[in-house]
């Protein structure tokens, strides 16, 4: 398994504006003019200064039908922030331009990075590496169907407080025992198959980070650096996340 392959792997996003129109960004043109929404060219100084890198990023996520290709936003590749004129931005792409069309709704951000500068994703670099190793978590047991799951102890990896909420992969979703994966322990949209769903003593589980970061995007992408502070692998005993638990009927 190839960490680059896992459909819900995607940018942590620290800073997000909105685009105040829509915009195209062409193939013969290496740099593009946008206009963020009213106020936000200034919070984009920092980010210019330090040539850090970022991307437009429309709130729909595609599916390609080509095999082995991954669910990506449709989004730019690595964009440097040129100038800034109030609230108008030119960017420059890093590597060569695409076309592309960014329509009203469509954002700008910057996503955190590792200390090589490459953009963190969703998916731990040490859980990406112990998937890759020993493929999915809980793979194998095909018989019944999968209940609240932890991952396996991961080295060098310190586990979160309600570590069913680590982001990788878990076999069996969608009413499958296994051969078909999700990307968290439990969440609001997997059926927990050892609870009544509504019955006295029923466990209901949050969305899972990645239902909700789907959910931020779609709906408010504007909410994604507030999303990422509770970010499940950061949350350890002694920070302070927004605490996501489960509810008990
Ligand atoms: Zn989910």
């Amino acid at each position: 398994m190839v960490a680059g392959f896992i459909e819900w792997d995607w940018e942590r996003i620290e800073q997000v504006s909105l685009l105040a129109e829509g915009v195209r960004t062409e193939i013969d043109s290496p740099t593009v003019v946008v206009r963020l929404a009213a106020g936000q060219g200034r919070t984009w100084q920092k980010t210019r200064d330090r040539g850090w890198p970022v991307f437009l990023r429309t709130f729909l996520l595609r599916r390609t039908l080509r095999a082995g290709i991954p669910v990506v936003p449709v989004e730019t590749s690595a964009l440097v922030i040129e100038s800034i004129v109030g609230d108008q931005i030119t960017l420059r792409f890093v590597e060569d331009a695409e076309d592309f069309e960014f329509p009203l709704q469509s954002f700008l951000y910057r996503p955190k990075r590792d200390s090589s500068g490459a953009p963190r994703r969703l998916v731990h670099p040490r859980v990406a590496d112990w998937l890759e190793a020993n493929g999915p978590f809980g793979a194998g047991d095909c018989d019944q169907p999968h209940g609240l799951e932890s991952p396996p102890d991961i080295g060098g990896f310190d586990e979160p407080r309600n570590s069913y909420r680590v982001i990788g992969v878990y076999d069996g979703g969608g009413g499958w025992n296994c051969g078909v994966f999700r990307p968290a322990g439990a969440c609001r949209m997997r059926q927990v198959p050892d609870t009544k769903a509504f019955g006295k003593g029923a466990v209901i589980y949050p969305f899972c980070h990645v239902c909700r970061y789907i959910l931020v995007n779609r709906i408010d992408p504007r909410q994604h650096p507030r999303l990422e502070k509770d970010y499940p692998e950061d949350c350890h005993e002694n920070t302070v996340c927004e605490q996501v638990r489960p509810l008990r009927a």
